[in-house]
């Protein structure tokens, strides 16, 4: 029984039962909201395409330092503190500042924040594979790859394997990502049910059992966080001169409020952004149901694309240039013939052969229009 109580080292910091059915939800939406909302966030106020190309691993920076200050203040992750469970390691448990406990702890917490990061990290980044891969796939075959290769036929083999992956990547993903959600919420049913004395498959993996504090440590807790917190204060109060008092207290005190209130201006925030989008989106959809009921003026026939050897191929999916056949870039209509191409490419092309690449209807550069989506 001893060994048993010896090895729980993640602890519900509550005696009662109801902090793992909350974690549940709250662990898997925190993750996810606090990971979407740094990186769209990185996305929007990214300097360059460049920057906005690492949002992910800047949401991941960002995720990293919130929970490594939560479990080094709190004793858990941020989704594991906002539900009352801590790490047992990473609790206070010593008044004095034992130096090599200190780096013990440092340690642990920063281990516990990087698997707390890795996890939705990989997540959007797969996520993020799986959308390119799409887009790839979309594209007719000739297209896809390169075929500027001199072996004909290793070039197919290469290319037929390559698109193998994808198709697989696309096909898995969305079926790993349910059955990992579906198990997560299974044994965090079974912990709660006292079925399991490990809450995530994670806390399996690493043999760590879920305990729970008695009332008694409970309070203690509390005890050594208010008596820490006293200590630095006195600390400061203790400085010879008296601006150098005043400015070291309120910078406490401020670190105080932000400690005790930092996960719910987090969870405000990212509710906050998520409420925005929504509000956002649901305004353009009454915009377009309004629009519909307006008039049933049917869309005019599409333009036909020639059948010539030298017109360019229309591309299946619409976010691609016929010329680059890559993701159009300044999205740009030839308004003789109605089709849209990157700024660049239908600029150069109109200049060079004076003609719609897509339906060789002759054009010239004032039928040039770069398309403005309201931004
Ligand atoms: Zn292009």
């Amino acid at each position: 029984m001893d060994s048993i109580a010896s090895s729980v080292r993640i602890v519900a910091r509550t005696p009662r039962n109801i902090a793992p059915i909350l974690d549940a939800g709250t662990a898997q939406v925190l993750k996810r909201l606090m990971h979407e909302t740094f990186a769209s966030f990185a996305a929007t106020f990214a300097p360059t395409p460049g920057a906005r190309r690492f949002s992910h691993e800047i949401a991941a920076a960002l995720a990293l330092y919130f929970n490594l200050l939560s479990l080094l203040r709190e004793g858990g992750a941020v989704g594991e503190a906002l539900y009352w469970v801590a790490r047992k390691d990473l609790l206070l448990t010593t008044t004095n500042g034992d130096e090599e406990r200190r780096r013990r702890r440092g340690r642990l917490a920063l281990v516990a924040a990087l698997v707390h990061v890795a996890g939705p990290y990989l997540d959007n980044k797969v996520a993020q594979l799986r959308e390119d891969a799409e887009l790839v796939l979309s594209l007719p075959p000739d297209e896809a790859g390169d075929s500027s290769s001199s072996s004909a036929t290793a070039n197919t083999v290469a290319s037929r394997a390559r698109a193998f992956l994808l198709r697989a990547l696309v096909r898995a993903h969305p079926v790993v990502k349910l059955g990992l959600g579906l198990q997560d919420v299974w044994s965090r049913i079974r912990f709660t049910a006292n079925l399991s004395r490990f809450a995530t498959l994670e806390h399996w993996l690493v043999e760590m059992p879920v305990g729970r504090l008695t009332p008694a440590e409970w309070n203690a807790q509390n005890r050594l966080r208010e008596a820490a917190r006293a200590r630095w204060l006195a600390r400061a109060r203790a400085s010879p001169s008296a601006p150098r008092r005043w400015a070291l207290a309120a910078l406490l005190r401020t670190r105080f409020l932000a400690e005790d209130y930092n996960k719910v201006a987090l969870l405000a925030l990212a509710v906050g952004c998520k409420s925005l989008e929504w509000w956002y989106n649901s305004g353009e959809e009454a915009a377009r149901e309004a629009l519909k009921t307006r008039s049933n003026l049917p869309p005019p026939p599409a333009p036909t694309p020639s059948s010539h050897a030298s017109a360019k191929k229309l591309p299946r999916s619409s976010q691609v240039c016929p010329i680059c056949r890559q993701r159009k870039e300044d999205p740009t209509c030839l308004t003789c013939s109605g089709y849209v191409f990157c700024y660049n490419c239908i600029m150069v092309h109109v200049k060079a052969h004076g003609k719609c690449p897509v339906t060789l209807i002759r054009a010239t550069e004032e039928h040039v229009r770069r398309l403005y989506l309201n931004s």
